[in-house]
Order: C-alpha cells, then sequence, then structure tokens
C-alpha cells in the first residue's frame, strides 16, 4: 500500500479505537501528539525503503534511509514482523517519556496511538500481493486471501478507486454515527 492510504488506515483505526474505547479530557497537547504519533506509526514500517517519507522529513535521512536499505536488504523484512511489533513497542515506551514532558502529554494514549498506526499498517501490508514474514526471521510470507494472486496490488486500480474511497468513506461514516464517542476527547 502507498505511505497515503496507510496514513488513512491508522486514522481509521484510531478513531474506531476511540469508539469501543471512549477518551475523555485528553487535552489539546495529547491529542495532537497522538495524531503525529498515529501518523508516524502508520509508516513506520516501510522505514527499510529509503522513499519513506520519514525520511525525507530528517536532515541527511534519505542516504540514512539508503544505509537502512542496505542493512535489511529486502522491504518487509523484520519491521513488518511480530518480532518488529514487538521492538518498536519497547523501544516507544522506552523513548516517549525522554522525548515529551509527562506533566502535559499521556504517554499510554500517545504509545497506544502509535501503535496502532504502527500494527493498521501490517494489517494493510497482509492483504497485498507481497504479503507480511510475521514470523521473521524464517522467511515465510503471510497473506489474505491466501491465493496471491486475489491480493491487492500496491498502487493499483484497486488501491486508489476502492480501498482510498472506501476508508474515506468509513472515516466519515464513523465521525457522524459516533460523534458521541467524539465530544469528550477536548
Ligand atoms: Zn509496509
Amino acid at each position: 500500500m502507498l505511505g497515503r492510504t496507510h496514513n488513512m488506515i491508522a486514522f481509521a483505526g484510531l478513531l474506531t479505537a476511540n469508539v469501543y474505547y471512549p477518551q475523555t479530557n485528553l487535552g489539546l497537547a495529547t491529542i495532537m501528539t497522538a495524531l503525529v504519533a498515529n501518523t508516524a506509526g502508520g509508516l513506520l514500517p516501510d522505514l527499510d525503503q529509503a522513499t519513506n517519507r520519514l525520511w525525507g522529513m530528517l536532515p541527511f535521512g534519505r542516504s540514512v534511509g539508503k544505509i537502512f536499505n542496505e542493512l535489511f536488504l529486502s522491504h518487509r523484512g523484520l519491521t513488518h514482523s511480530l518480532l518488529g511489533i514487538f521492538l518498536v513497542d519497547k523501544i516507544v515506551y522506552w523513548l516517549l517519556p525522554i522525548i515529551f514532558n509527562g506533566t502535559f502529554i499521556n504517554f499510554q494514549i500517545v504509545s497506544i496511538s502509535l501503535m496502532i498506526g504502527y500494527i493498521s499498517h501490517l494489517c494493510a501490508d497482509g492483504v497485498t500481493e507481497e504479503g507480511l514474514p510475521l514470523l521473521y526471521p524464517l522467511k515465510y510470507k503471510f497473506g489474505l486471501p491466501p491465493t496471491k494472486s486475489w491480493r491487492i496490488k500496491t498502487g493499483e486500480w484497486f488501491e486508489s478507486l476502492v480501498v482510498t474511497p472506501g476508508v474515506i468513506a468509513y472515516i466519515v461514516l464513523t465521525i457522524i454515527t459516533d460523534w458521541k464517542a467524539f465530544t469528550g476527547v477536548f
């Protein structure tokens, strides 16, 4: 899937989580940080691609991205696995209190938002032709449906004509039908 599709799916995941576990009085700082974390989480698994937009935002990002690319050799390795989820989760819990001030930011909300983005990325990639090496370092790639040719091809018509409008419709409908779940968030 393309970066923008991942961003939308990550956001849809975040909204869904709030419908099931409505949050109250989070405060603007936590909400804004959670939204950024959710977007970053949705792009993080593709850091093994030098073209990832996250690299473009960093100084020397493109060159560092290329080195990263060489290290991981093929796209969709460690970052697209259960081990990757575990490691990122641990790193995020360790890193957040170092970067942010705990008085204004609810770390738990921010880290959950990031992990929702991260896991939504893997779910979305799981229905694409390439599949997911969930049990990395084992090389076997999982995917749904199991027949490869039935899966989505990244960046092709199905993604832009069906997936993207479908996710946008889902986001709008969720906000309209479950608006009560969002009223207390601020
Ligand atoms: Zn990916």
